[in-house]
């Protein structure tokens, strides 16, 4: 018998719509199930390490908010968000330089849904996002869903190069093409670990002023910093042009879901209506966990927990890289959860992967990262979740497929 491709025998293959095409399993999901085996060294995931929060005081906070506040906890709420969540979160976001007042902020089911959000709410068929190029896969996976074209600007260790941005505009503008948003990781990019330097901030948003480009700064890594105060966000210096996504999955918990942006007025007001038409409401009870958590536990205590801890494997991964595979080029993150390695010329990573799950340690192929297919001379390396010593191991072990594939 054939083997099921999924696709063959699915009678309703003639009944999707024309945006489902995009929607496929992407090259990271698809990693998941051989790099999540105990024996492989699991460099591919870049899950955060959420086994180093107390949860025996969580478990606690959890049965007590049921007991004291179950009857909202338990209930829909708005499709904003709670305001006592959302008052808590324009705290947070005072840490970057950001004044939002509550009423600008939108309660979401993760940042990852907040990118759906606003792409229903900008994007038809054939408009243009331009992206850093490498960017976040789940970003692109998104803006291709709803039939929008991803173009890549350039980056450098200071992020993405404005006079490439401006070129790129040009470009476009001759092509007739119309670019609508301009997505931006500025903090430890996913994936290449690499920041956007202060005076580039200026002169992007100058850039995507003139050109009437919305940008939208994603920033679900920026207190994850090792060596410095967070730089002052994006949306710090421009409150009309830009959409700021943040998250907890980096700073407290991946798992509850909860995200959130902070948009100009008549823009948030869509999102909400967006939302409300997706979930209702954010799950009530995840956003009161995390209220909780706020006002009575040690957040900025766990904080410097999670940035000591990936410290120490990012300086792990970069020994063990300058030890192992000098021949190689590779990013050095100042913070976040990513290397982004080039190999040397000519070789392949997507190609490569096979042979480095046989030796027993996953990466994500640098294809991944980009919506045209570029990018298989490169590949990221993630260090949140293996300890120090799993990932030197790992490292060795992706050394011996480098050099035998060097030899060939
Ligand atoms: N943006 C970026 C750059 C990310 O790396 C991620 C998570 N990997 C997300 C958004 C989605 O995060 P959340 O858990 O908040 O949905």
């Amino acid at each position: 018998m054939a083997p099921n491709d999924g696709t063959q025998l699915d009678p309703w293959a003639g009944s999707y719509a024309a945006r489902a095409v995009g929607l496929v399993s992407s090259e990271v999901r698809a990693l998941f199930s051989v790099a999540s085996r105990p024996d492989v060294v699991n460099l591919g995931g870049g899950s955060p390490y959420v086994s180093a929060l107390p949860l025996d005081d969580i478990a606690e906070l959890c049965a007590r908010l049921v007991r004291e506040r179950g009857a909202e906890a338990l209930q829909y709420g708005t499709g904003q968000g709670t305001e006592e969540l959302r008052e808590q979160i324009s705290l947070v976001m005072e840490r970057e330089g950001i004044v939002a007042h509550p009423d600008d902020l939108v309660v979401t089911t993760g940042s990852q849904q907040a990118l759906d959000l606003v792409s229903k709410v900008f994007l038809d068929p054939g408009d243009v996002v331009v992206a850093e190029g490498p960017s976040y896969v789940g970003a692109l996976g998104t803006f291709t869903s709803y039939q929008a074209d991803v173009v890549h600007v350039e980056m450098d260790d200071d992020g993405l190069i404005p006079e490439q941005l401006e070129e790129t505009l040009r470009r476009l503008a001759v092509e007739r093409r119309r670019p609508k948003l301009l997505y931006l990781i500025p903090n430890f990019q996913n994936p290449s670990g690499v920041t956007l330097s202060g005076p580039r901030r200026i002169q992007i948003l100058e850039i995507a002023r003139r050109h009437k480009l919305l940008v939208i700064e994603d920033n679900p890594y920026g207190l994850i910093s090792f060596d410095s105060e967070p730089l002052p966000a994006l949306r710090s210096h421009d409150e009309d042009g830009v959409i700021y996504l943040g998250s907890f999955s980096k700073t407290l918990a991946s798992g509850l879901r909860v995200g959130w942006a902070a948009a100009p007025p008549a823009i948030r007001e869509k999102l909400v209506s967006a939302s409300e038409s997706t979930v209702l409401s954010p799950s009530m009870f995840n956003q009161l966990v995390v209220s909780t958590y706020l006002a009575n536990n040690d957040w900025d205590g766990q904080i410097k927990v999670f940035r000591e801890l990936y410290r120490e494997r990012r300086d792990a991964l970069l020994q063990a890289l300058a030890d192992f595979v000098p021949q190689a080029r590779w990013t050095r993150p100042a913070g976040g959860f990513f290397v982004w390695m080039t190999l040397p010329t000519g070789m392949n990573s997507k190609l490569m992967l096979p042979r480095a799950v046989s030796e027993r340690v996953a990466y994500t192929p640098g294809t991944g990262f980009f919506a045209d297919g570029r990018g298989s001379g490169h590949l990221r390396l993630a260090y949140s979740g293996p300890t120090p010593d799993r990932i030197r191991e790992g490292v060795r072990r992706l050394a011996t497929v480098i050099d035998a594939e060097q030899e060939m």
